[in-house]
């Protein structure tokens, strides 16, 4: 097996690009050369079996394109990644001399299928990221990794590409971004890398998306990347010119996650020191907030009252948007906010009911 199995995800950042789907020899080859002149990526990625919402869709170009792609390793020098789904696939990308493997999200949400993967894989050493499952569901994502572990992988890596929502939002899978950062900390010191592709759906937001993940101490970025998008097989409105790629990764800002200047670690610790005098003072009040609960909840039991009143609940909304507005508080927060504190209340006026 490859003796640079570790240095494949140990650069940072680590950089991946490539097209959607390998579609024919030239596009791969073309695509791989201009990748190669930019310099800065590090991994040439195409989608070989894609996994299509619907049948008839175009669905990769199979088996043939891991011969493509071994051309343009050999040609450029990029290592090569590639998504697997099944224990054929892995057999076939490992006989192509694939440096990479990469679960993705339509398979880390099915168990049969990652453990098909992790069986597959038992006893080769090759590292694999795990893209997250579509739905928000961190115990799949965590349980994928877990069984690839089981199985002896010891190199996985994290690719976040947002999750699947019902309705228009703003973007193709909404980043939720305290979903990868709760892995991190989960798994100390994995690789988690950003797809900004797939969280966007579309090629104006990638910039933005790619800097909120490197101000989020992401290790890295995987951006689709094709040399004709508009006229992409699959993915055709999120895909950018190698070129336009380079522009993006040009106008990213990198940052460290520490510096032991004085200046900055002094400033920082007299900050972060305040914000828990902040937070104490928070939750102090937050049990005060559920002491006057508990007096309501024994108002209402002693009058046979129910605890939810619609009304009320309105008029607390409407009374912390404005008061938010007015302190820079977005309406999405406020929402997620109350609705945590709602919920306790509640929770609290349960208790005091029917204990
Ligand atoms: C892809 O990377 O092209 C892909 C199919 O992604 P995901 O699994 O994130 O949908
Ligand atoms: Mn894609």
């Amino acid at each position: 097996m490859n003796e640079n199995i570790n240095s494949f995800l140990s650069k940072r950042p680590l950089l991946i690009s490539g097209p959607c789907s390998a579609e024919t020899k030239e596009q791969v080859l073309e695509t791989a050369r201009r990748l190669a002149t930019i310099g800065k990526v590090d991994m040439l990625r195409a989608g070989i079996w894609k996994p299509r919402t619907k049948p008839g869709m175009f669905e990769g170009v199979g088996t043939e394109g891991l011969k493509w792609l071994q051309e343009a390793k050999a040609e450029t020098g990029l290592p090569l990644t590639v998504e697997v789904a099944t224990g054929r696939h892995v057999q076939e990308a490992l006989e192509h001399g694939i440096d990479v493997l990469w679960i993705g999200a339509r398979t880390t949400v099915n168990p049969f299928s990652v453990q098909e993967v992790a069986d597959a894989l038992r006893g080769v050493n090759i590292p694999v990221l795990v893209k997250n499952p579509i739905n928000p569901d961190l115990e799949l994502w965590s349980g994928a990794i877990e069984r690839l572990q089981k199985a002896g992988q010891q190199n996985i890596g994290m690719i976040h590409r947002g999750f699947s929502s019902y309705g228009n939002t703003d973007y193709r899978n909404a980043p939720m971004w305290h979903l990868p950062i709760e892995m991190k900390r989960r798994f100390p010191g994995m690789l988690l890398i950003c797809d900004p592709s797939h969280i966007c759906g579309n090629r104006a937001m990638l910039q933005e998306v790619a800097q909120v993940s490197i101000d989020l101490d992401f290790g890295g970025l995987m951006l689709e990347s094709h040399i004709d998008p508009d006229n992409a097989w699959s993915d055709a409105k999120q895909q950018v010119t190698p070129e336009r790629l380079n522009e993006i990764f040009e106008s990213l800002t990198w940052r460290k996650e520490n510096t032991s200047a004085a200046g900055f670690v002094n400033a920082l610790s007299s900050l972060r020191e305040q914000i828990n005098q902040v937070d104490d003072e928070l939750l102090t009040l937050i049990g005060r907030r559920m002491k006057l609960a508990d007096k309501i909840g024994e108002y209402k039991r002693d009058n046979n009252i129910t605890i939810l009143q619609t009304n009320r609940w309105n008029e607390i909304l409407d009374r912390a948007f404005v008061k938010g507005a007015q302190l820079g508080l977005s309406k999405e927060f406020i929402v997620r906010y109350f609705d945590a504190v709602h919920m306790e209340s509640i929770n609290h006026q349960n208790k005091v009911m029917n204990d």
